[in-house]
């Protein structure tokens, strides 16, 4: 409603979100409950209908959304979508600070810092660590990038939503950071649920396998313990594991996968890893070697 839309709010107060998916409202929520004048915006009119009622501001235009304040926060699911999304509406993002925090490649938040500079906007692009239920929480943490002051300037409006980490000037750094970690949680995810398909052909529920997963999964931390200084120092210690084994071990996996009748390209593909880090000379060095055979093709 666009009498309803005050520019006259000191500016640390006000802030505009774009896209109001499950993210995007929390963040809404979050901004309310510190007193801030939420001015919002969604392609599903409904949602945005939803959150005024519990204070926000709907705008009927992003043109409108963008005239209400200078923070702009974008949560949309990837970058081409805030494309599309501003498509008619750029002039207003002059004077702006457009926080994207869709997700994406690093790339992508390269090429938005660019547009966002043709237009006369600033621009962070953000990775948030969390899921909705927790942000504005004391867990939640989001990975940022950009310009340094920019960040700085709006750090304490930021807090709001949980810790900020600022990565560094590229804008691409906070997407990175957040996609290498997500690879760890989609992995692992795969996998978890690649070993319940394996033990439901047997019969055995993923209730009765699931403390056993739990359990596992607290140990695995210990694994990683001396990770970062081996990968960086490219020394793989194998006083208490060898590749020759893992990877006797791997094709073991993949084998009971295999006879269990379930998909076996995961397990094949760790399999395989193993192996020609077995083959490159690493039997005798310990499990982070594997890394000889991620690093950057060549
Ligand atoms: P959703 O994909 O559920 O919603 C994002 C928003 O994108 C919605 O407002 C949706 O509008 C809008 N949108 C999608 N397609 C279009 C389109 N073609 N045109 C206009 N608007 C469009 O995402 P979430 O809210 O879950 O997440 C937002 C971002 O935060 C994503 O990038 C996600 O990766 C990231 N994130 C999400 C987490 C989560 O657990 N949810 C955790 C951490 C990060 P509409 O309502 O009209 O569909």
């Amino acid at each position: 409603m666009s009498n309803n839309i005050s520019k006259n709010t000191p500016e640390h107060k006000n802030v505009t979100i774009i896209g109001l998916g499950p993210m995007g409202q929390a963040m809404v929520r979050s901004y309310l409950a510190s007193g801030f004048t939420v001015t919002v915006w969604n392609r599903t009119v409904s949602k945005a209908e939803a959150i005024e009622k519990e204070g926000a501001i709907r705008a009927k235009t992003v043109g409108e959304a963008l005239d209400a304040g200078k923070l702009v926060i974008l949560s949309l699911t990837d970058y081409d979508i805030m494309y599309k999304v501003l498509d008619g509406a750029e002039d207003a993002l002059q004077g702006r600070v457009l926080i994207n925090l869709s997700s994406d490649t690093p790339e992508k938040a390269r090429e938005a810092e660019k547009m966002a500079h043709r237009y006369g906007a600033k621009f962070l692009s953000g990775g948030v660590m969390v899921d909705p239920p927790l942000v504005g929480k004391p867990e939640a943490f989001i990975f940022y990038s950009g310009e340094r002051e920019v960040f700085d300037s709006h750090q304490a409006d930021l807090a709001i939503l949980g810790k900020s980490d600022y990565r560094g000037r590229d804008p691409g750094l906070s997407q990175l950071y957040y996609q290498a970690l997500l690879n760890i949680m989609y992995t692992s995810a795969v996998s978890v649920l690649h070993s319940n398909a394996m033990v439901k052909a047997a019969g055995i529920t993923a209730s009765e396998f699931e403390p056993y997963v739990m359990d596992f999964l607290g140990m695995l931390p210990r694994f990683f313990h001396d990770l970062a200084k081996e990968v960086d120092s490219g020394s793989y210690n194998s006083d208490e594991n060898t590749m020759r084994m893992m990877a006797a071990g791997a094709e073991h996996v993949a084998q009971t996968a295999r006879d269990a009748g379930v998909r076996t390209d995961l397990t094949d593909l760790i399999s395989d890893l193993y192996r020609q880090t077995v083959a490159a000379g690493h039997g005798e060095d310990g499990l982070t070697s594997t890394i000889e055979m991620l690093k950057k093709i060549s």
